[in-house]
């Protein structure tokens, strides 16, 4: 963990804002994993297997679905007041990492996809961290504990989606991209 004064508890703090908010969400998986041990996959990705150590990094690592699964739908903050939230309790660099992380819902979903590809190599440093954490976690989640009913050819179609994220972010962070193609190995055949 860096040096500066209160790095730590900022990072619980995100940690502690993120199992609030995601709390009764559950993943696709048939056992329902509640949603919050995906963002601690990533924060466990980035600091014990990578060794980043930026807490803005893991602060936005352990939000990064906060304002899209969190914020925006009905009974949510809106996102004007879910971007308020995170910008006065953690910081204008971590919202910053969070947005650039986070998908427009009004677009079609394909439209997403195919933009996640094209923007990702415009994305900040601590943003392309983030972005190999949560590929990394969702393949090997896609081994271990995949969605409910996704056909061999929509579990295939993720691998390569993620594959073709990350092939235009290659040289960001040496040990999260062989964390990815060990998990990506894993595509079915
Ligand atoms: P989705 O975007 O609908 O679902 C994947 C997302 O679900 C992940 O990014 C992750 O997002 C979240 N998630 C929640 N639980 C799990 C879990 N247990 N394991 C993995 N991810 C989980 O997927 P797509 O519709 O994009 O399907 C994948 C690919 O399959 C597509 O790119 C497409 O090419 C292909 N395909 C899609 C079909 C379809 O009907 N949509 C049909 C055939 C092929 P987060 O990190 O935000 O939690
Ligand atoms: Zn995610």
């Amino acid at each position: 963990m860096s040096s500066e004064p209160g790095a730590l508890p900022r990072v619980i703090d995100a940690i502690f804002f993120a199992a609030q908010a995601h709390s009764g969400q559950r993943r696709k998986d048939p056992e329902q994993t509640p949603y919050i041990n995906h963002p601690l996959a990533l924060v466990r990705i980035l600091a014990v297997e990578a060794g980043v150590d930026d807490p803005d990094v893991l602060c936005a690592a352990a939000l990064h679905d906060y304002l899209e699964d969190c914020c925006g739908g009905e009974g949510q903050l809106s996102l004007d007041e879910g971007r308020a939230l995170l910008r006065g309790r953690f910081g204008e660099a971590v919202l910053a990492l969070v947005e650039a992380v986070t998908d427009d819902k009004t677009l079609p979903k394909e439209q997403r996809k195919q933009l996640q590809i094209e923007h990702a190599a415009l994305a900040p440093h601590g943003a392309r961290l983030i972005k190999l954490a949560d590929k990394i976690a969702n393949l090997r989640d896609l081994r271990e504990c995949p969605p409910a009913e996704w056909p061999l050819d929509r579990r295939r179609g993720y691998f390569d989606w993620a594959g073709e994220v990350v092939a235009r972010i290659r040289g960001t962070h040496a040990v999260l991209e062989t964390l990815f193609d060990r998990a990506h190995a894993a595509r079915p055949a």
